[in-house]
């Protein structure tokens, strides 16, 4: 089990694989992030080009803690 950070915050998230990490996150980033997800607009592919971006900066935060 990791513990990480937010990206975005001080906030400290548990999760056994990325994938688990990342699901705990959600609701954390809904709440307290919501208008950075809102500001995340644009057409399809530009946001599918955002979260893998942000997918590999986390991945690899999370594979170093
Ligand atoms: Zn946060």
């Amino acid at each position: 089990m990791k513990t990480l950070k937010c990206d975005l915050c001080d906030h400290e998230v548990q999760g056994e694989t990325f994938e688990e990490w990342m699901n705990a996150l959600k609701p954390h980033y809904g709440e307290a992030h919501a208008d950075v997800m809102k500001s995340h607009s644009g057409s399809e592919e530009e946001m599918k080009t955002q979260m893998n971006k942000w997918m590999s900066e986390n991945k690899a935060r999370f594979d170093a803690a």
